[in-house]
């Protein structure tokens, strides 16, 4: 089979125009979900929809697809691609848009081609993937899994007073289909990366294996205050130098450990915050994240066993706070593998990744096969108008996720 290519300069004109829709009288960009400007880019995503010759589907929570079903293989699970198009306030043209736009480039090429799909093959925007005015983010997505009823998404109140379904009705996106109408076979999702490895390395391609696992936890160290000057050092019980024990402990532990783990101390608060006394409280939150589950969950219990030595030869007590936890999301191995695969076919560099932010594919991963295609944004800028991803870089992405949609539709 000759290899097929995308049409970069289609896919670069459609982000450029999507990106001029919805700039203020400032010429910031901002298209919030179901907002007037997101009304705006979802109405120029339709035409191009409809000029791409897709079925148009719009589900209950304002899930947008653009769907190429052939006759003989209509009723069969569908080959999913896509992103989303809401922004944040102030945004770059790339972050969810460019990943719209390619899967429709993707499933346009192909169609051009002549290739005869054996499955049908859409692509999705997800409503409210950013989170700015609706939270939680990714509910477009989430709602689609399952992960909340189509009733509470909608009740969903806006940062703004108002409420989603309503906003859905009003902009002309609330559609029939009910979340989750089509069960994908599979779902790739090409991303910029929003970090700064691909570009600092100078890789071409991110194959996105899986996504951390977070661990959210607030400390609290109760010890005694007493007079800076006039307490012996051995006499103390000090929350502070025991709350820098943690944050020492949490480190050498962390990376000596030869894991891809992270744990971080970022909020820390003493009382009673005086020069001359010695703290009788100190309050922190600790954030540890791995991609594997059973390592978060020894990182954890590390955690744990470290406190209560601590509090014994210290002399304080320590209670702990759960704040938030969530578990690791792992990405189709073959799907990933064939991501590299015919990366390395089209002579592009590829490096395996984990998420550290969320996307849409780990909600889409709760229900089928799914994987990402990361890449690379300049200098690692984004929620930023300064966002940037070379038309080259963009079109090797597409050229990929092209590829990988050819192969896991193909006969
Ligand atoms: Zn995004």
């Amino acid at each position: 089979m000759p290899c097929l290519s995308i049409d970069a300069d289609r896919l670069i004109g459609r982000i450029q125009d999507l990106g001029r829709i919805g700039r203020g009288e400032n010429g910031k960009l901002t298209r919030l979900a179901a907002s007037d400007a997101d009304k705006a880019g979802r109405d120029r995503l339709v035409d191009s929809m409809r000029e791409a010759g897709l079925e148009l589907r719009c589900d209950r929570v304002g899930n947008l697809f653009g769907v190429w079903r052939e006759a003989d293989v209509a009723d069969l699970a569908p080959i999913l691609v896509g992103s989303h198009i809401d922004t944040v306030i102030d945004a770059g043209v790339y972050d969810g848009c460019a990943g719209v736009l390619a899967g429709l480039e993707a499933i346009e090429t192909l169609r051009g081609s002549g290739f005869k799909p054996a499955r049908p093959i859409a692509v999705a925007a997800f409503t409210n993937e950013e989170g700015v005015r609706f939270a939680p983010d990714m509910l477009g997505s989430l709602a689609y899994v399952g992960g909340l009823t189509v009733e509470d998404a909608l009740a969903t109140i806006a940062t703004d007073g108002a409420a989603l379904g309503a906003e859905l009705a009003r902009i002309g996106y609330a559609g029939s289909d009910a979340p989750g109408f089509l069960r994908p076979h599979a779902y790739v999702e090409l991303h910029i990366e929003q970090g700064p490895v691909l570009d600092r390395e100078g890789l071409a391609i991110g194959a996105v294996e899986g996504v951390q696992g977070i661990s959210w936890r607030r400390v609290t160290i109760e010890g005694v205050a007493n007079h800076a000057g006039t307490t012996p050092m051995t006499m103390r019980r000090d929350a502070g130098r025991a709350a820098a024990q943690v944050i020492a402990h949490l480190h050498d532990h962390v990376a000596g450990s030869n894991a891809p783990s992270v744990a971080t101390v970022g909020c820390i608060a003493f009382e009673p915050n005086a020069i001359n006394v010695i703290p009788s409280r100190a309050r922190f939150t600790v954030d540890l994240r791995d991609p594997d589950e059973r390592r978060l969950r020894r990182m954890e219990a590390a955690l744990d066993g470290f406190l209560d030595r601590l509090a014994v030869a210290e002399g304080v007590s320590i209670a702990v706070e759960r704040l938030a936890r969530f578990e690791p999301v792992a990405f189709d191995p073959r799907i990933v593998a064939l991501i590299e695969d015919v990366a390395k076919r089209r002579g592009l560099t590829s490096k395996r990744m984990t998420l550290g932010a969320g996307h849409d594919a780990q909600m889409l991963a709760r229900i089928c096969p799914a994987a990402m295609i990361f890449v690379p944004s300049v200098g690692g800028i984004s929620h930023n108008p300064n966002e940037f991803t070379r038309v080259a870089d963009l079109a090797a992405g597409a050229d990929v996720l092209l590829d990988v949609v050819t192969r896991l539709a193909g006969a």
